[in-house]
């Protein structure tokens, strides 16, 4: 099997390179090593100038805007078709994308497109000597499925976003990329679904290995500053989590529950409210991008695996953090 060619898909929401987009030239420049493959980026928005240097920065070689594909981004049959068509005209053999709203819709239009073999939610690629080892998480993370790719065909693979980090890596060279745009061929037909809206998921139901920001609540909530903790959870639109003592006294559904037993979590942040800090629970946050413990002993193990900790009384802090999101402070995303 050669190298190939690797082409990424960055969304650039409101024209910027943004978390998600510097996660996946990151992600996609090692890819590109594994697979010894020629590389660039695929975008539906012409970047502009200072845009097309962050691009630089990750070392991506060209960036190929796809001539009008601002207007498919309500539409992905199209947009995906668009990517698609591209993708054969370069010779692409593997396609990467973001497993987000846009990245997970458009994988597999592409994928039927190109006839080509999809995987999604990847979390680590590697030779072997039967093809390339790519690798997801199985069974809600408890085991790691393992597939094999012997190139005969293209593949479109996504990245979950909570595994992408904006890492330079240090092999890589800040470069200034070709830029081009691509005119699709015209279509015989433009009939195709459009998207005519958008709803949020609500951070009070949505699945915890999902949510972005969580609050969660330990054996120091006393029943009232529990109540006041959901209702700041409630006023700042993130979610709710509990540690098992606060599930055995049948506060919270078990979904609820974080740690060994209950769900693993990932969030951006990881607020943990009268937590000691076991290992049971911990096992299930460690891959939080940051975690800020409250707890008044100043000794709890908890502050050992935060990120930020303070030590306070939930009986204090949580009044004051209520009245300040009561009086308007805003939501958290
Ligand atoms: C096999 C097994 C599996 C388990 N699985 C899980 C699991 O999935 N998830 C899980 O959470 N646990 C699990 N546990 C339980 C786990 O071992 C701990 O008992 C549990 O995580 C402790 O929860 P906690 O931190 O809420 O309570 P505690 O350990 O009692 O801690 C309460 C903390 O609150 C602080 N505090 C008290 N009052 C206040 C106040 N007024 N202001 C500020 N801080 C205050 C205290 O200083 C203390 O640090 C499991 C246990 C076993 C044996």
């Amino acid at each position: 099997m050669d190298g190939g060619k690797l082409l990424l898909f960055i969304e650039l929401p409101g024209g910027e390179l943004d978390e998600i987009g510097r996660g996946i030239l990151s992600w996609g420049a090692r890819l590109a090593g594994v697979l010894g493959a020629d590389w660039g980026a695929v975008t539906a928005v012409v970047p502009e100038g200072g845009q097309l240097a962050a691009f630089g920065a990750f070392g991506t070689p060209a960036v190929t805007a796809i001539a009008g594909g601002e207007r498919l981004l309500d539409a992905p049959a199209l947009l995906g078709k668009a990517v698609a068509d591209l993708a054969a005209e370069r010779g692409a053999t593997v396609l990467l994308l973001p497993h987000n709203d846009l990245g997970s819709t458009l994988a597999p239009v592409i994928a039927a497109a190109l006839d080509a073999a999809l995987l999604t939610e990847v979390a680590a690629v590697r030779r072997g000597e039967d093809g390339v080892r790519l690798s997801r998480p199985a069974l809600g993370g408890r085991l790691a499925e393992t597939k094999v790719w012997d190139g005969k065909r293209p593949l479109v693979l996504t990245v979950p976003t909570r595994a992408l980090s904006q890492v330079l890596l240090p092999t890589v060279r800040a470069i200034t990329p070709v830029l081009a745009t691509w005119q699709q061929p015209p279509l015989s037909t433009l009939r195709a679904a459009r998207i005519i809206g958008r709803i949020p998921p609500d951070p009070e139901t949505v699945d915890l290995t999902e949510a972005e920001v969580i609050f969660s609540a330990g054996k120091g909530c006393d029943p009232a500053t529990f109540e006041q903790l959901k209702e700041l959870g409630r006023l700042l639109n993130v979610s709710f989590g509990v540690t098992r003592p606060v599930f055995d006294q049948g506060w919270a559904e078990f979904e609820r529950m974080i740690g060994q037993t209950g769900r693993t979590v990932a969030p951006r942040l990881y607020l943990a409210l009268g937590i000691s800090g076991s290992m049971h629970h911990v096992g299930g946050i460690q891959d939080s991008r940051r975690i800020v413990a409250i707890n008044n002993d100043p000794n709890a193990p908890i502050f050992t695996t935060a990120d930020e900790g303070f030590v306070a009384d939930l009986g204090t802090i949580v009044p004051l953090l209520l009245a300040k999101a009561r009086s308007g402070a805003g939501g958290a995303r």
